[in-house]
């Protein structure tokens, strides 16, 4: 299989994207970008490295609806009438009708309530995706796609792969080629900081749970490579996922002690405890992981939700080590 990786510049949120090309004629086009007039000419130079332009592209797949790797989807389908392809669970973020967007936008101020958000930080956020919305870009006609969906790029047949936590309809796309078998799984799996759980899309419910799911069905593809969308090629996939769920494990660790010496706590507190100040996203990312952290914990019965908050619940200790995965490393 020929891929390229065309590495698009990201100064609305953090680090570069990685959009993929699957063969060199007919390719299928992975992650197109954010939809910034910078990233729209990195795109244009991309494929023109390979003899394609906008109009060549007549597929794209989306990993997940984040503006970051979906936003120029909605003009490459203008131009080329390109297919677009996302998972049936994040379908509707990536058109961006009304029954897709707003219903989100909604979904976060009773959030904002339960995780004790400042009012002043709430407008801060509101501002933020105000002056975003541009770098959504447009409407997307989406095909949708679930998990085990035949999917043939380059000749290779390959499968849609459901892996959710990050947002509700994160999907991979699955190959097994010449180096062995590899995903490319946009942000389920990144080399050097851990996806965000909890705040990155508010509609998966457990989204510690879900996540954890995942990285176990990670680790146990056999994946030679995944290939994220950022930073570099993993080569080590289950190494990787394993260091994620070391990861929530520290964290959870940390969580309970602030609980512990700040109970009742709400997710906003625990957020400022484990991350300081916050600004832009994630002032929406802090405390959706705290919170995701907290709920899980109380799932485990380690914690108790009370009406003024979290407190720690008896042998959370103990508790606490069977909340998630074991410390041994495959
Ligand atoms: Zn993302
Ligand atoms: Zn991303």
């Amino acid at each position: 299989m020929h891929i390229h990786r065309i590495s698009l510049q990201n100064t609305e949120f953090e680090g570069n994207n990685n959009a993929y090309l699957l063969g060199d004629t007919d390719p299928v086009l992975i992650d197109p970008g954010v939809a910034t007039d910078a990233t729209r000419e990195q795109l244009a130079a991309g494929l023109a490295d390979h003899d394609l332009e906008f109009r060549d592209v007549d597929r794209i797949f989306l990993t997940h609806w984040h503006a970051d790797h979906a936003g120029l989807a909605g003009e490459l389908q203008e131009i080329s009438g390109a297919e677009v392809y996302a998972h049936e669970g994040d379908a509707s973020l990536v058109a961006q009708g009304a029954a897709g967007w707003e219903a989100q936008v909604a979904r976060h101020d009773p959030l904002y309530d339960a995780w004790g958000m400042p009012a002043a930080k709430r407008t801060e956020l509101r501002t933020f995706f105000e002056e975003h919305r541009r770098v959504r870009g447009r409407p997307v006609d989406v095909t949708p796609v679930a998990d085990g969906d035949a999917f043939v790029a380059d000749g290779v047949a390959g499968t849609v792969a459901h892996l959710p936590g990050h947002t509700a309809g994160l999907a991979g796309l699955d190959f097994e080629v010449a180096e062995g078998r590899i995903l490319f799984g946009g942000d389920v799996l990144l080399p050097k900081y851990t996806p965000n759980i909890g705040g990155a899309d508010v509609r998966v419910e457990a989204p510690l749970a879900t996540y954890l799911d995942t990285l176990r069905t990670l680790a146990s593809r056999g994946y030679g490579r995944v290939y994220p969308g950022h930073r570099d090629p993993i080569s080590a996939p289950a190494a990787r996922a394993a260091e994620i769920v070391e990861h929530h494990r520290d964290r959870a660790e940390r969580v309970l002690g602030v609980v512990r010496e700040k109970q009742p706590v709400d997710a906003w507190t625990v957020s400022a405890e484990l991350f300081g100040e916050l600004e832009g996203i994630h002032v929406l990312h802090g405390p959706g992981e705290a919170s995701a952290h907290l709920t899980h914990l109380a799932r485990h019965a380690v914690l108790e939700a009370t009406e003024s908050g979290y407190v720690t619940a008896e042998d959370a200790e103990a508790k606490l080590a069977n909340s998630l995965p074991s410390r041994t490393r495959p």
